[in-house]
């Protein structure tokens, strides 16, 4: 997380507010998540070198540059045009090399299927089966699951072809996952 500079991702008006613990406007309505969320995230996933990766909720790419930074393979899914261009040429400009589509991250990219870790960046009122369907076997899987207020960090872990071990930990409140699977 050292290694990313997070101001890059914010307004010249804003930038003093890079490095404080706290979540932050983005534009389009969504935020920057919270260091200490991504951090939480990033650990639940066990990143190993190689590993491929999907992401959901590409917004600001802040969560996406540490993934690359671990040595993840990275397909990134924003719904929003504006976010999916502007972080796709902000990332490129940054020299960071991730793959990035504008689409409904609920339904996954089945076409890249399977993935050894699926991290899901904004609020699920569900887990979506099409995800834990595009998990490799020893996979995990980690999205908050709850209503609009909070939700809980739920992390699964892949056991077979139809097994999964569930784990929950901790309160947060991101913004809503919308789409087919979702809100
Ligand atoms: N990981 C981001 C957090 C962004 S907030 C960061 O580090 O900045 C969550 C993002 O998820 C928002 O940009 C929102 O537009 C996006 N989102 C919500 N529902 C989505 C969906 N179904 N598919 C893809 N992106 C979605």
């Amino acid at each position: 997380m050292e290694k990313v500079p997070r101001h890059f991702f914010f307004d010249d008006a804003f930038v003093e507010q890079a490095y404080t613990d706290k979540a932050f406007p983005i534009g389009e309505g969504q935020t920057i998540s919270q260091p200490y969320t991504v951090a939480f995230q990033t650990e639940l996933l066990n990143i190993k070198n190689g590993d491929k990766v999907l992401e959901i909720g590409t917004g600001s790419g802040y969560q996406t540059c540490i993934l690359l930074e671990l040595g993840a393979k990275v397909y990134t899914i924003e719904r929003q045009k504006v976010l999916f261009e502007r972080t796709k040429i902000k990332l490129g400009d940054m020299g960071y090399k991730a793959r990035f589509f504008c689409s409904d991250g609920s339904l996954g990219l089945p076409m890249y299927a399977p993935f050894d870790k699926i991290l899901v960046t904004a609020g699920a009122p569900f887990v979506p089966k099409t995800l834990m369907d595009q998990l490799m076997i020893g996979g995990i899987l980690v999205i908050p699951v709850g209503d609009e207020k909070v939700q809980i960090m739920t992390s699964l872990i892949k056991t077979g072809a139809d097994t999964y071990e569930k784990q929950e930990q901790g309160a947060f409140r991101f913004v809503p996952l919308k789409g087919d699977q979702a809100w």
